[in-house]
């Protein structure tokens, strides 16, 4: 199953994604069962516009380091817990919208990586009830000024941005994310390649371990860290971020 959040000049709906087409359905299937209305949009109709398959309803939780060998790139430790920080809601932006680079970042990369979706409201859950609590999975591009987040001590300027959460395309629920491959492509260029596999916290453990800080909400998103191979982009420049078995999210990037 796929969700997807979409507009076609109304309210933002949502739909199952069979094939090329849209199953819209009533409602918002993070509180409510998935009912079809019966009706049914093209995806490719020409108003139609896919959206950030999700606005977290409090947070998005990023985690830091979480692959040896990007750790390594930058020049890093692995830590020994996970590393957290926070990116807020407006920062989440979805398909194809444009990545605006910060007038005062001379230095933005981008990140590929899972992304959780949290289900239900989630406080202090053990590792082993974790995926419990997962409504499914998506795309996300943790979009990060390189030279902010060097100069400065905390991340919240370099990672916290407008427009530097893409995500998308849809939600897939119930997949086994235990080795995905996650890519990262710029103007059609693989930049990065890695798989899920390599993460040093799992998704499991990374749930539990947030849920420990702060009470996770559904809608909630949790970005699971990112392979070797990030690098800068510019204006003009299309980043597709992509995980296996998820689908390809897609982005240009301008600078105003
Ligand atoms: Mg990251």
């Amino acid at each position: 199953m796929r969700i997807a959040r979409f507009t076609t000049g109304g309210d933002p709906r949502f739909a199952l994604v069979e094939d090329n087409t849209l199953v819209v359905i009533s409602g918002d299937p993070l509180y409510m069962p998935v009912q079809p209305t019966g009706e049914r949009v093209p995806l490719d109709r020409d108003d139609l516009r896919l959206l950030a398959p999700v606005i977290p309803r409090s947070k998005v939780v990023g985690v830091g380091r979480n692959y040896a060998d990007h750790a390594r790139e930058m020049g890093n430790e692995v830590p020994a817990t996970p590393m957290l920080f926070l990116k807020p809601n407006t920062a989440v932006i979805g398909p194809d919208d444009p990545i605006v680079l910060p007038t005062w970042s001379e230095e933005v990369h981008v990140e590929a990586e899972l992304a959780v979706v949290i289900g239900k409201v989630t406080r202090n859950v053990p590792a082993e009830r974790a995926l419990v609590h997962v409504y499914g999975f998506t795309v996300a591009n943790d979009v990060t000024a390189r030279d902010v987040q060097r100069a400065e001590q905390l991340w919240t300027r370099a990672k916290g941005f407008d427009g530097s959460c893409p995500l998308g395309p849809w939600i897939v629920p119930g997949l086994d994310v235990d080795d995905l491959r996650v890519t990262a492509r710029v103007n059609g260029a693989t930049r990065q390649d890695g798989r899920t596999s390599d993460m040093v916290h799992g998704v499991a453990e990374l749930v539990a371990f947030a849920s420990e800080v702060f009470t996770l909400l559904p809608g909630d998103v949790i970005l699971t860290g990112t392979p070797a191979g990030v690098g800068e982009v510019v204006h003009g420049d299309v980043v597709e971020c992509e995980v296996e078995d998820i689908g390809v999210l897609r982005n240009p990037v301008i600078r105003r």
